[in-house]
């Protein structure tokens, strides 16, 4: 009972420090904003299942280093930017950011992650496409990454929104497949071109039968529905195997490269080397 009693007490405290934590992260989100210069991107590549040697494309990943809090992981910084309504002037800078990177480097395509406040916001469409037209580059180069909410999957403006990227030359992908709030029927009513499964399901432990079964079912039905299938969190070889055996397209992972400098990919034949 004592031992109880002790762990409620330090859920409390925890809980405690975690609002406190938000509360300073939101404070330095609001002051780094005004100049913008502490946010970059790192960029991880994504392989074809069959050409795993070469880079289909890349996932932007926000990047924040605060002189104030040091190195704040997305999970957080996103989180609490999606709290305050931050995460409208912070997706601005991260896709003034990528179209920077994108005309200064030549890669393939790249996917940006997009959250739900932003999807829902007015114009979003219009504004995302008039920075890449204006910035020169061809929309086809771009894809989108959202996850499930309860707010858009049943959202008639979100659905016009991807409609409009998407005549617009934009790709849309599901991220993170398997967790959340997903539902099948979200596939058929949203107009998807990419469908990537959750990490949870890839890496880590072994696999149960059960979950091997899903990931094969997850992909045959993408597969039917001509969405390409991308495995989040590919760390070793045997993972990858098995996926490719099940119809899966592409894979992104530790395994064939971390996060890093879109410019690191270039300058350098690091990349290949690494490969
Ligand atoms: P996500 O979109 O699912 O991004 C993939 C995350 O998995 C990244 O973490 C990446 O570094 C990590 N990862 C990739 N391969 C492996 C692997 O083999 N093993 C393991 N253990 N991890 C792997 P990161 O960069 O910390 O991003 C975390 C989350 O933050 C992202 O999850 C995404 O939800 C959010 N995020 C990041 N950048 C942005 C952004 O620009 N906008 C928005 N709205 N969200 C973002
Ligand atoms: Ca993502
Ligand atoms: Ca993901
Ligand atoms: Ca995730």
């Amino acid at each position: 009972k004592q031992r109880r009693r002790q762990e409620v007490v330090q859920y409390d405290a925890s809980m405690e420090a975690s609002v406190a934590l938000d509360n300073s992260i939101e404070r330095a989100l609001r002051s780094a904003l005004l100049t913008g210069s502490e946010f970059y991107l790192e960029y991880q590549p994504i392989v074809n299942a069959r050409f795993p040697n070469g880079i289909a494309k890349f996932e932007a990943l926000a990047r924040w280093d605060s002189p104030e809090l040091g190195r704040v992981t997305p999970d957080d910084f996103i989180r609490v930017a999606e709290m305050t309504g931050l995460i409208l002037p912070l997706g601005k800078l991260l896709l003034d950011i990528a179209c920077k990177d994108l005309r200064a480097h030549p890669a393939p395509r790249v996917s940006i992650n997009v959250s739900a406040v932003q999807l829902m916001s007015p114009r979003f469409a219009e504004e995302f496409v008039a920075k890449i037209i204006s910035s020169d580059l061809d929309p086809r180069r771009i894809e989108i990454e959202i996850t499930e909410t309860v707010a858009i999957s049943d959202n008639k403006s979100v659905a016009a929104t991807l409609h409009e990227l998407r005549s617009r030359g934009i790709s849309i992908a599901l991220d993170d497949f398997g967790t959340g709030f997903s539902s099948v029927g979200y596939l058929a009513s949203m107009p998807f071109d990419t469908l990537k499964i959750d990490r949870s399901f890839v890496s880590g432990k072994v696999a149960s039968n059960r979950t091997i079964k899903m990931v094969r079912s997850m992909i045959t039905l993408a597969n039917s529905l001509d969405m390409q299938v991308v495995a989040e969190g590919i760390e070793r070889e045997g993972e990858a195997e098995m996926l490719r055996h099940f119809g899966c397209d592409m894979f992104q992972g530790f395994h064939y490269g971390r996060p890093g400098l879109l410019s690191a990919f270039f300058d350098t034949r690091q990349m290949e080397l690494d490969l």
